[in-house]
């Protein structure tokens, strides 16, 4: 009955037997996580001890959830599970959804994504007479959003007095900001999880009934959640706690944004009951590429520790590719995705290039494009992020959310119908002194004083345009409402007249795919009995990340950043721009525990690799429209010179370098590692990449300079310790070493 289960191997089958109760699965990567995990749901499902409709799986990007659906429905021959999985931020925006009218929310709620945040807290602002040069709206924005998560509200900041003036402030745009939200009928990414807490606490009746309908829960890549996540997890399980989360504290890489590595180190404090199934063996790569990642991320301090092994053969070593710069970088990547086409039968699908930052793809895009390699970009420009998707989208929010006054202000001028910034501002003003919404403003323009006739009735005439969607809402289905009233508001005449032809026909092509992708939906939606409306749509769209717009059937190589890349797997795997703040990125090179978490995201990069592993470095790259000259990333130098083969060049050098001594290979990467004079800036005494002497920390290497004189600051990595120190030069005591 269970046969499936033989294609586990004994901790996974163990793993997977262990039904009741907490459970947590730590292993490295490739080990089978995310396959035992589904394993578990279908074994579940198999042997009725759940319904579908009582097991509850959270991913961490749809496209994850989708994949794991398809699975199970392999391994169970069933269509159309009744199974909640997704995101954590798609099951509470369902959950939202679903107790909408018990709590106080509109139904038809707008996800307010983080540009459309920084909108709204620009205008508070700017209400507020703060300068942006002081009050950053991306600083302010991303400070509440760390508030939310650590579930602080404006009224426990408000309540005492804080010192610091910034604080002061902030707390006060916070609180005018959640009444933002409020008016607007909006929640952003943070309430859509901090909110459900709230309903849970507040309406013991609604926890107990997803307490009972969730009998068993189960989490992916458990060490990147966040710590209002943890909080909700706890109210969702029940008194069987069949919780199951499986994780990796060597690929927590989501640190900047929230995410607490203790939730996966103290699973076992909150429950002391949870069995732990450790899974060693690694299915995905060849031993070299997991020798070299296992050396680079046994250099991190805060790790458990674990012993990966594969039974699968050497494979090639990994090949160390040095450009001049990121143009050279660029050519020799071509090189090598030639190189795996001829010489290894590749077809472009089979190939990932990496990279630390987005900016680095404009320069492997031009290359690819000159090369005719056909490839495929995840993040970059996304589909649902240019602008004649947003325009038709922001008339749909409008369509569902009258509200939303951000999707409003949008497009109450678009396509143009000359209604100025300051007819807006005088209506706006309106509907605060009557305290209604911009929306329902619109509808009674006569009242508002210094409104000459001709706008009146230019505004009032979009007004009844909208008004008259909002009332076929009902009648017509999603795509029949958002293609009529596109072509009615002026849309695709707009796109028509105003563009010239290459642009239109691409833009038109793109409205008409956002149509298609919504007929999709609703077809999916409707086969799985769920909501298909468009306010469901809209919440999908929102909530779409990167990765999720990926069309992997088409044959393409594949770019994206190193975060992007988590839980992937590519025969041939690439990671560029593997220089000293790049990779790691200076920014967040300074701090120990940054360092730590560049390092794991080198070692995600590194483990998507199944058979063929490239890192490629630019001694010279243009970056903010200047140029540096760079050493290599110290990640480099903890990669074990046996596991790696250095080149020059690319093709025709198969075998060159087979034969040759061990030693000689090593003189020459060493001398490689060794700066080249005229490459570096030495007009000071201290440079990037410097390698120095310490009396107590021993040998070192620069990693940040910030400042100029006496009082200059200096990062300096120290590898005996594994420790980052920040010195002051005057105190600092550094030797050059005679290496640099
Ligand atoms: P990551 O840490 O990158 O998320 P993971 O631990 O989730 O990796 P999976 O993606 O589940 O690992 O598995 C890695 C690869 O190994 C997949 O191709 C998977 O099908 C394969 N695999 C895992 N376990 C087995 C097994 N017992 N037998 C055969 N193949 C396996
Ligand atoms: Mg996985």
């Amino acid at each position: 009955m269970e046969d499936f289960l033989n294609e586990l191997n004994e901790e996974q089958r163990k793993a997977v037997l262990a039904t009741d109760g907490p459970v947590l699965i730590i292993a490295g990567a490739g080990s089978g996580k995310t396959r035992t995990l589904t394993y578990r749901i279908a074994y579940l499902i198999k042997k009725q001890l759940a319904k579908p409709s009582e097991i509850l799986a959270v991913t961490f990007t749809n496209k994850a959830a989708r994949e794991m659906k398809e699975r199970l429905t392999t391994l169970l021959g069933s269509q159309a599970l009744p199974l909640w999985m997704g995101t954590f931020h798609s099951v509470c925006a369902r959950i939202l959804r679903t107790e909408a009218e018990h709590i106080g929310l509109s139904r038809n709620f707008t996800i307010y994504d983080v540009d459309d945040s920084v909108r709204a807290l620009r205008k508070i602002l700017s209400s507020k007479g703060l300068s942006p040069q002081k009050f950053n709206p991306k600083v302010v924005q991303s400070r509440i959003s760390r508030l939310k998560n650590h579930f602080v509200l404006p009224e426990n900041l408000l309540e005492q007095e804080l010192d610091d003036e910034y604080d002061q402030i902030v707390a006060e745009v916070y609180q005018a900001y959640m009444a933002f939200l409020k008016k607007n009928e909006a929640l952003d990414f943070d309430d859509l999880l901090i909110r459900p807490i709230q309903v849970f606490d507040d309406f013991p009746e609604i926890k107990a009934k997803y307490n009972k309908k969730f009998q068993y829960i189960l989490v992916d890549e458990y060490q990147d959640t966040n710590h209002a996540q943890y909080l909700l997890l706890k109210r969702l399980v029940n008194e069987r706690k069949n919780l199951c989360v499986v994780g990796d504290e060597d690929q927590s890489i989501y640190g900047w944004r929230g995410a607490d590595i203790k939730n996966i180190l103290n699973f076992n404090r909150d429950f002391p009951e949870a069995r732990i199934f450790k899974l060693e063996e690694n299915y995905r790569s060849h031993n070299n590429i997991l020798q070299a990642a296992n050396a680079v991320v046994r250099n991190n301090k805060s790790r458990l520790g674990k012993n990966l092994w594969t039974r699968k053969q050497d494979g090639p070593k990994i090949k160390l590719v040095v450009a001049d710069d990121e143009a050279d970088e660029a050519l020799k990547v071509v090189e090598i995705i030639h190189d795996e086409m001829y010489t290894h039968k590749r077809s472009f699908k089979d190939i990932a290039i990496l990279y630390r930052t987005n900016a680095q793809s404009r320069a492997l895009e031009d290359q690819l494009r000159r090369n005719a390699i056909s490839y495929t970009i995840i993040g970059g420009v996304k589909f649902y992020d240019r602008k004649e998707i947003k325009d038709v989208l922001a008339y749909l929010k409008v369509l569902v959310n009258p509200a939303d006054s951000v999707a409003l202000r949008r497009i109450i001028n678009f396509p143009l119908r000359g209604v100025g910034e300051t007819t807006v501002n005088k209506i706006e003003r309106f509907a605060e002194m009557e305290n209604i919404t911009l929306f329902d403003a619109l509808g009674r323009v006569e009242e508002v004083a210094n409104i000459s006739a001709t706008m009146g009735s230019r505004v009032k005439q979009f007004y009844l345009m909208m008004k008259k969607f909002m009332e076929l809402k009902d009648e017509l289905n999603a795509v029949e409402l958002a293609s009529t009233l596109v072509s009615e508001a002026g849309i695709m005449h707009h796109y028509q007249t105003e563009y010239d032809q290459y642009e239109s026909e691409s833009r038109i092509e793109n409205i008409k795919e956002l149509f298609a992708t919504m007929e999709q939906f609703t077809r999916e939606r409707e086969g799985e009995g769920r909501d298909s409306d468009l306010a469901a749509f809209l919440e999908e769209v929102s909530l779409m990340t990167d990765i999720d717009t990926w069309n992997e059937s088409s044959n393409a190589v594949t770019l994206m950043t190193l975060h992007s890349a988590k839980g992937l797997e590519f025969p041939v795997v690439c990671i560029t721009g593997l220089e000293m703040g790049l990779m790691p990125l200076q920014r967040t090179s300074a701090d120990l525990k940054e360092l730590e978490e560049e390092r794991r995201l080198f070692y995600v990069g590194m483990t998507r690799a199944m058979e063929s592993l490239y890192l490629t470095y630019a001694k010279y790259r243009r970056r903010y429209n200047a140029g540096t000259y760079n050493t290599p990333s110290l990640f480099l130098d903890e990669i074990p010179t046996e596991l790696l083969e250095f080149k020059t060049r690319i093709a025709g050098t198969r075998g060159a370098s087979r034969g040759k001594r061990k030693t000689e290979r090593k003189a020459k990467l060493e001398a490689y590692f060794q700066n080249d004079d005229q490459n570096q800036d030495r007009s000071g005494e201290f440079f990037v990449g410097q390698k120095v002497y310490h009396e107590t920390f021993g040998k070192g290497q620069i990693i940040q300079l910030e400042g100029s004189g006496d009082k200059m600051k200096i990062t300096v990595h120290f590898g005996r310790d594994g420790i980052t120190k920040k010195l002051i030069k005057k105190f600092a005591n550094l030797t050059p070493l005679e290496e640099n």
